[in-house]
């Protein structure tokens, strides 16, 4: 669906993308994560036409860019940063003006208007002026004109950033639902949130990529660091013999001594997973192994590894990026100070709002579809 080839984009000297290359398969959900200033806007700005590349390739649904831009930009829907609404418009107004801008056939426009409206659950608000919505149902109003022109792609940059948690929750089973339809790439700097919405998670840092793959394939794939966890049935010694004797093993200690069950932490340097060569080793020495796990690390984990450790630290010292770039969003406050619009948005860390949200999509898990009454349709200030 996307190609993006040895991408580079800089600003000045600035490197804000690096050698970037992967690829984006049709009928997935993609989170590009990593924390502020890591590249995240620039990518999708670049894959969707709107900024140029310094240098590398990219092709969007077999369309060369730049050369065949304008037939990319028909294949995709983008939400950006920073959604275009015109907020003295009412939202049917605004929608079936993006849908003229898009160049929808005027006897099609009426019906994908219609269609966005209801796929985002905007049909109630539809007559209202989009300045008088809360922030929740403005950004379904900017996913819904993604939508018109019916892409395949759908770009959606940070699209939960500054809604409260009952609004995260509303637009994050959004996104699930416009996955089954669409090929879809969201940003994010908070890794619960492609944890719980994507299939498949790029981590970036510093305008590089630092890891891809599922989930639970990238918390597997860095998980363990060779460290094992194993209880067993033997003497001490019998135990600890027949762990060392393993030649990937460099270290093994006991943890824990109960009667005849010995539990040992067995450490590998190399990082090798142990799991085999352990049983199989305490087997033959006729100890039954009763318990067996590789340390795991979590996701969070994972993210907080790749990013912090920066192989160039050549960062601008800008008014937006004020030391914002090491901070991973999800254990600490963003440093950098909110503008005046932002600043009510970002009054609680993003970890602690996170917490709530987890919380509450896992009470609200077993009946997705019905317990979700518009919280947000009046705007408070
Ligand atoms: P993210 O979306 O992940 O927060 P961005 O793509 O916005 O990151 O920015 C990546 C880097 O490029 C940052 O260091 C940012 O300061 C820098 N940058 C972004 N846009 C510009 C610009 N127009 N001019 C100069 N530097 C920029
Ligand atoms: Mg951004």
């Amino acid at each position: 669906m996307i190609e993006v080839s040895h991408l580079t984009k800089d600003y000045g000297s600035h490197h804000a993308v690096c050698d970037l290359s992967f690829r984006v398969e049709e009928g997935q959900i993609y989170g590009l994560l990593g924390p502020n200033g890591a590249g995240k806007s620039t990518i999708m700005n670049i894959i969707t036409g709107y900024l140029a590349p310094t240098s590398g390739s990219v092709s969007v649904a077999g369309h060369p860019l730049p050369e065949e831009a304008s037939q990319a930009k028909c294949c995709v829907g983008y939400l950006p940063e920073q959604p275009p609404l015109y907020t003295d418009m009412t939202v049917q107004e605004y929608l079936e003006f993006v849908a003229q801008l898009k160049k929808v056939p005027r006897s099609e426009r009426k019906n994908q208007v219609l269609r966005a409206q209801r796929r985002t659950g905007l049909e109630e608000v539809a007559p209202r002026l989009i300045r008088n919505l809360s922030k929740g149902y403005r950004q379904r109003v900017g996913i819904a004109q993604a939508l018109l022109g019916s892409p395949k792609i759908v770009i959606l940059d940070e699209p939960t950033v500054g809604l409260d948690p009952a609004q995260v929750i509303e637009i994050r089973r959004l996104i699930r639902e416009l996955g089954r339809a669409h090929t879809v790439i969201l940003s994010s700097h908070i890794l619960s949130e492609v944890q719980a919405v994507c299939d498949q998670v790029l981590i970036l840092s510093h305008g590089r990529l630092m890891a891809v793959g599922a989930p639970q394939e990238l918390s597997a794939k860095l998980s363990a660091h060779g460290v094992l966890h194993v209880t067993a049935l033997g003497s001490r010694e019998t135990v600890l013999q027949a762990i060392r004797k393993v030649d990937q093993v460099s270290q093994a200690t006991v943890d824990q001594e109960n009667g005849q069950e010995i539990t040992v932490t067995a450490r590998s340097d190399s990082g090798a997973d142990l799991r085999a060569a352990v049983s199989q080793a305490l087997a033959q020495a006729g100890c039954t192994v009763l318990a067996l796990s590789a340390e795991t690390m979590s996701l969070e984990q994972v993210f907080l590894e790749l990013t912090e450790s920066d192989p160039a630290q050549e960062l601008p010292q800008q008014e937006d990026s004020s030391g914002a770039e090491n901070q991973t969003g999800i254990s600490e406050q963003p440093a950098e100070e909110p503008s005046d619009e932002e600043a009510e948005e970002n009054t609680a860390p993003p970890r602690a709002v996170d917490e709530i949200i987890a919380q509450v999509e896992a009470a609200f898990a077993p009946e997705p579809e019905k317990n979700s009454p518009p919280d947000d349709a009046e705007k408070e200030d």
